[in-house]
């Protein structure tokens, strides 16, 4: 059953391999084996119930709570050939009793439900009538107390799970600590499963944070090499978000806001305009994002300070679910911590405790001083076996960055110790650069022995530095006066048994060359983007027909690859990610027209044989499945010549092939492609009968040499196949 499910990836989907975990996951699915499975967004969950679903007779039940995922999903499998519906309080009436209707008559594999339109009664009622062969719960940890996100609905489905109680039950997460993944399983009443849980690692996104010093121009450095790319900025508040909106809107960049604030039709206006590429950046509040599903997301900005981890996490993780490389950028400034900070004063109790443990974690993280990966993926409880990921910031900084600042450390910190540790660093930088500001002159601290001995710099460079003294955990921050106060390291310093060393300027948010460089991919780094362009056109336009986001047509990779290996051929095309059976038929020669057009005009030569080994590779594997099957469907051996465009003598071994395997072939609709009479052909059957179907040369020479290896060959698996009835 597993090669039926490597064909349905291959044929349908257009995809090589599994991914880790999916193939595990699929065969305990396919044996009726209740399966828990946690992968982290992007890590591709959805084949994990789709394509069993492609396999099983009775229907592939869909719980979530994400409706506007629903038909997103319903419209890629739509795209795959995939029969799919969905029921919930977005239909129409009309649109509502089509799909019963639709499910009644069999005409759908799989069903996207939400969990209140499930416990309905007529839909319970409905389903009774159907037979139910896997029943999937998307978001699983909203049925657990114990996770970020408990919906009491999910809970009753522990009940209406009973009702389906031959059904395979697979309940799918991206986010849950071991303690959720045990509730799950015990509420759901998982027997004799298996858990699949894959690494919490995101390998293609790029993990950075710049100390936020002017937010709207690092913004706008870090936009002006991707113009072409899709992101989210994610802000603190809605004010925070219509004005950076605007800024970013005069500045002649593509984009929307999107919070609470915004009408609800407004917010799905903006939410299906990026979706659609209509709009290329959203800004938003944390409202935005569940129910995405926008797999070339590029980069996801964090104009201010996440939550917790586990927030930002679940943010960056919008980025890139294509597995092309994307970039999470964070702005960190002290005062976001300290708006933070007073949020979680207003609590209480215990609530207190886990916010303040949660804001240690999130700093933590932001100020580690080596690979982000390490805080970042042990907090999920999992060990990074890497010291390096070659991904992130720190990892990227050329050691030569660094520079020794002890004696400036010393400067500093003892003008704190002369001033009292009463000032912030604005104060301190004012004493050291000699200023005569009004409140150095009151205070008398133009009469310290610190006074002026900092002119080096300048007052930022000093501001930036006690960032860097805060990063290294020599200075503290009062938190109610926000006055800076020494550490028990920093003797250490004060007395120069220590040095300090750390990179001052940590504001850079431009495009990281370095990064390009690193990432393997070859495709990635050297398609063509002026093909790529085209071809992305042609995708907007054909979305825009349907009604449908551009990836749902095509995701970028697939572009990526077209613009790289140049295919120029439907053979070819088939060896390009993503592309199935009922993509290509459906774009191939569109898409085919564009390449050729390009390689023509601009000479370059195609990469096709590379591409067409990897579609032989995959293409032969499925063929003979192909041809098999429709052969049994009543088509003629010549037919079938003709549609694959190939010699008969071509089908005839791959329908060999297919009976090898020990599929059954329709024996009497072989002999028709037969030209021997009826009486020879008897006598050709005697013969097999006689010396064995397996070797033709015995049987060609005790026929006096007078039927070809052709005409034997067709009798052979006619002869194979009539035994095997
Ligand atoms: P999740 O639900 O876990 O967030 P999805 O199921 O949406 O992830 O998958 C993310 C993307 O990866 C989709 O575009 C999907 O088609 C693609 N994908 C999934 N499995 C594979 C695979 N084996 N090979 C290539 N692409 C895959
Ligand atoms: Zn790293």
């Amino acid at each position: 059953m597993i090669q039926q499910a490597k064909t349905i990836l291959k044929q349908t989907f257009g995809y090589d391999e599994f991914r880790p975990l999916q193939q595990d996951a699929i065969k305990n699915v396919l044996n009726k084996r209740d399966s828990l499975v946690i992968m982290p967004t992007g890590g591709g969950k959805s084949l994990i119930y789709q394509i069993p679903s492609m396999i099983f007779d009775g229907l592939t039940i869909v719980v979530s709570p994400l409706i506007s995922l629903m038909k997103d999903q319903v419209e890629q499998l739509d795209q795959f050939g995939v029969p799919a519906l969905f029921l919930n309080s977005s239909l129409t009436s009309e649109q509502y009793r089509m799909n019963v209707n639709r499910l009644r008559a069999g005409e759908a594999k799989l069903l996207y439900l939400a969990p209140e339109t499930l416990m309905l009664d007529k839909t319970r009622d409905l389903l009774s009538t159907i037979k139910v062969d896997c029943f999937t719960i998307d978001e699983a940890h909203c049925i657990s107390e114990w996770g970020h996100d408990f919906r009491p609905e999910y809970r009753q489905l522990a009940e209406v799970r009973k009702d389906y109680s031959e059904s395979v039950c697979l309940a799918l997460t991206a986010t849950a600590t071991p303690r959720v993944q045990d509730d799950i399983q015990n509420i759901l009443e998982m027997k004799d499963s298996g858990r699949f849980v894959a690494s919490f690692d995101r390998q293609n996104l790029v993990l950075k944070v710049a100390d936020k010093e002017n937010p709207l121009d690092q913004i706008l450095d870090f936009l002006y090499t991707r113009s072409n790319q899709s992101g989210i900025i994610y802000c603190f508040s809605r004010r925070q978000v219509d004005e950076l909106a605007f800024d970013l809107k005069n500045d002649g960049h593509s984009v929307l806001p999107y919070h609470a604030g915004l009408s609800d039709e407004k917010r799905m206006r903006n939410q299906e305009a990026f979706i659609r590429d209509d709009a290329r950046i959203i800004v938003a509040t944390i409202a935005f994002g569940m129910g995405i599903n926008k797999p070339d997301v590029r980069f996801v900005i964090h104009h201010d300070m996440p939550q917790n981890i586990e927030s930002y996490y679940q943010q960056i993780g919008r980025a890139g679910r294509d597995s092309i490389r994307a970039d999470c950028l964070l702005l960190y400034s002290y005062s976001d911590r300290q708006k933070i900070q007073y949020f979680i004063n207003q609590k209480e109790g215990a609530e207190k405790e886990v916010a303040e443990k949660h804001l240690d974690a999130l700093i933590n993280y932001l100020e580690f001083d080596g690979c982000r990966r390490i805080p970042l993926i042990r907090y999920f409880g999992e060990s990074y076996k890497k010291t390096q990921c070659g991904m992130c910031d720190n990892c990227l900084r050329e050691k030569g960055d660094e520079e020794d600042y002890t004696i400036q450390a010393q400067k500093f910190m003892s003008c704190m110790v002369r001033s009292e540790q009463l000032y912030g660093s604005y104060h301190i930088a004012d004493i050291l650069r000699g200023s005569s500001a009004k409140k150095i002159l009151e205070n008398g601290h133009d009469k310290l022995t610190t006074y002026g001995i900092g002119k080096e710099w300048t007052k930022n460079q000093w501001v930036q530095f006690a960032r860097l003294l805060i990063r290294k955990g020599l200075v503290e921050k009062n938190p109610q006066h926000g006055s800076l106060l020494l550490t028990e390291n920093a003797k250490r310093v004060l007395k120069g048994d220590e040095r300090v060393t750390g990179i001052l300027d940590r504001t850079q948010t431009a495009a990281d060359i370095v990064v390009r460089a690193k990432t393997t991919d070859v495709v990635e780094n050297r398609y063509n983007e002026n093909l790529f362009e085209k071809l992305r056109e042609k995708r907007k336009e054909l979305a825009d027909e349907q009604g449908i986001p551009p990836y749902a047509i095509f995701p970028d990779t697939t572009l990526m690859e077209m613009s790289y290996y140049y295919p120029q051929d439907e053979h070819s095309l088939i060896g390009i990610y993503g592309v199935g059976d009922t993509k290509l038929k459906k774009y191939g020669d569109m898409f085919l027209n564009i390449i050729r057009k390009f390689t023509r005009e601009n000479e370059v030569t195609s990469r096709s044989r590379v591409i067409r080994q990897k579609a032989k590779k995959t293409a032969s594997k499925k063929k003979h499945h192909l041809i098999g099957k429709e052969f049994n469907k009543g088509k003629s051996i010549d037919h079938l010549a003709e549609q694959f465009g190939v010699k008969t003598v071509t089908i005839i071994s791959n329908l060999k092939k297919y009976l090898d395997e020990g599929n059954k072939l329709y024996p009497t609709g072989i002999l028709k492609a037969s030209g021997l009479s009826e009486r020879k052909q008897d006598e050709v059957l005697a013969t097999m009968k006689k010396l064995g179907p397996e070797l033709l040369k015995p049987i060609y020479e005790d026929l006096n040499k007078e039927v070809d290896y052709n005409e034997l060959r067709i009798l052979q698996l006619a002869y194979i196949a009539g035994r095997r009835k």
